[in-house]
C-alpha cells in the first residue's frame, strides 16, 4: 500500500489525523480545517494532486500525515 492510498483512506474515514471526529470526504476536523489558509482549503477540493495538497496542509498545521505502518 502506498502513502497516497492511506491518505485517500483518511479522506473517506471519520477520524481526523489529530484523532478528533470528522465527516467522511472531508480532509480534517472543523478545527483544523478552519486553521488552514483559504487557498489551501480550496486546493483540497482539487482531485488531482490531492495527496500532495493534503501533505502540505498537514505540514502547515503541524500534524503528522498518515503513513503506512510497516510490519517489522
Ligand atoms: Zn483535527
Amino acid at each position: 500500500m502506498t502513502d497516497d492510498l492511506v491518505i485517500y483512506q483518511n479522506l473517506h474515514g471519520t477520524v481526523c489525523v489529530c484523532g478528533a471526529e470528522k465527516k467522511a470526504r472531508q480532509s480534517f476536523c472543523r478545527t483544523h480545517y478552519f486553521k488552514l489558509p483559504p487557498g489551501t482549503r480550496q486546493a483540497l477540493y482539487e482531485v488531482s494532486e490531492y495527496p500532495e495538497t493534503f501533505r502540505r496542509a498537514c505540514e502547515l498545521l503541524g500534524l503528522e500525515a498518515p503513513t503506512v505502518e510497516v510490519a517489522k
